[in-house]
């Protein structure tokens, strides 16, 4: 197949795709185009290793540098898509130049979503370019209020203890990570920050306002709650989830509805246009509605199936969505979605950082989190897919038949 296919952000999803496509024998053009400046990087190492300042971008590259020249791909950094005309079926670059498309697959992501506030010390976090800035006030400030308890914030709260700041954790509802674990692992997860000496505050929707500097106090930010509490430091970072990028897709009238709208193919409204990863809502089986992904593997094969779908290939399954995380060395795997109500069958110790929840509705698997132990969430995926009631018995001897 020939022509050309161009690709809409080089985030995981994007490279996957761009990458699928050779694999699968497009010898067509393929031409990448992303607006951040540095080559294609592994997006979960922003908030830990890469703040941290533990490892060089280089370890954090999706590909080596070389690979683009090897495999034929025409990538375009710091470049943006500013317009897509799909009655022409042409993209517009930010450097110009117009190009014509066989397909277009929309990789484009999410941004972090902001709150109002004129303040230079307040930070959000998505990508490398925000990175040295809020390192910067984390090791220069020695303190912190993080304005979110979910996976970004409760990771850069422990990268910034790991730093040696003081650190606030400011989250308006009851728990942590309250949208992908249940009560019991999230009371694991506070436990975890609390032991590492993060403060933690519930109940608290915070206006941000600059504290201006005095003869005794250097100027920070200051967190008001509504009820007059409030709490003061150096820097503060907003992370209160993220906002898929339709920009252009609504700009091209493209169906969106909290993302850009795709059906099992992977297509949009619009012929021959595609979308995956982040910014693409699909039906999701498992939940029974329209859902975004937003983590890292369902990110990465969303963007290989979508290449498979682009050439006219079948097009797999779509997988129980699954990610992770990692906070003060302690790994979180979880899939699935797990609600309050679910009913949780729990093997080994959770306190202890060693084990796993099954969360049932209405008697069949439908989420796991394991604390700990990363294979148990690995053997429990295809559980869940199964969608078959849950016999009993011991969940160890379920993971270990897999
Ligand atoms: C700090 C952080 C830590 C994370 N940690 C984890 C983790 O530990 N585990 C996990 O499972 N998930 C994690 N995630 C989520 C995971 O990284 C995302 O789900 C994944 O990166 C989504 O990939 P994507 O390719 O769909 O979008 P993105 O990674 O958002 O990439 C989209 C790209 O498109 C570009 N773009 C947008 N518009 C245009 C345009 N008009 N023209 C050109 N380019 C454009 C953007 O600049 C961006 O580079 C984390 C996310 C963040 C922000």
């Amino acid at each position: 197949m020939t022509g050309r296919i161009v690709v809409v952000g080089a985030g995981v999803a994007g490279v996957t795709a761009a990458q699928t496509l050779r694999r699968e024998g497009y010898t067509g053009e393929i031409v990448l185009v992303g607006a951040e400046h540095a080559l294609p990087y592994r997006r979960p190492t922003v908030s830990k290793d890469l703040l941290a300042g533990a490892v060089a971008l280089e370890r954090a590259l999706l590909k080596p540098a070389k690979f683009w020249a090897d495999g034929d791909i025409d990538l375009r950094v710091a470049t943006r898509v500013d317009e897509l005309d799909v009655e022409r079926g042409e993209v517009r670059l930010s450097t110009g130049e117009v190009l014509g498309y066989d397909s277009l697959l929309l990789a484009t992501g999410a941004r972090s979503r902001a709150v109002a506030t004129d303040s230079r010390r307040v930070h959000t976090l998505r990508g490398l370019a925000d990175v040295a800035a809020l390192r910067a006030a984390i090791v220069d400030g020695g303190s912190l209020l993080v304005v979110g308890g979910g996976l970004i914030g409760c990771e850069v709260a422990a990268t910034a203890r790991g730093l040696g700041a003081q650190v606030t954790l400011l989250e308006a509802g009851p728990a942590l990570l309250e949208r992908i674990v249940p009560a019991a692992v999230s009371a694991v997860v506070a436990d975890l920050h609390r032991g590492h000496g993060v403060r933690i505050e519930h109940g608290v929707s915070a206006t941000l306002t600059d504290t201006a500097a005095t003869a005794d106090t250097a100027g920070g930010v200051t967190a008001t709650a509504a009820d007059g509490r409030s709490w003061t430091a150096a820097a503060a970072l907003v992370a209160i989830g993220a906002e898929p990028d339709t920009a252009l897709a609504e700009a091209a009238g493209l169906a969106v509805n909290d993302g850009i709208v795709v059906d099992q193919h992977y297509r949009t409204s619009a012929p021959g246009v595609f979308a995956a990863g982040d910014v693409a809502t699909g039906f999701d089986p498992l939940r029974g509605e329209f859902a975004r992904g937003q983590h890292w593997n369902g990110a990465m094969s969303d963007g290989a199936a979508a290449a498979r779908a682009m050439l006219g290939h079948e097009v797999p399954p779509v997988e129980v969505p699954w990610g992770w995380s990692d906070q003060y060395g302690v790994s979180l795997q979880f899939a699935g979605c797990v609600h309050p109500h679910d009913e949780l069958v729990v093997a080994g110790d959770l306190a202890a950082h060693d084990g796993t929840v099954l969360a049932l509705r209405d008697g069949r698997p439908v989420g796991a989190v394991a604390v700990g132990r990363p294979r148990d969430v690995r053997a429990l995926r295809p559980v869940i897919a199964a969608g078959e009631p849950w016999a009993g018995g011991s969940l160890l001897e379920t993971v270990a038949a897999r």
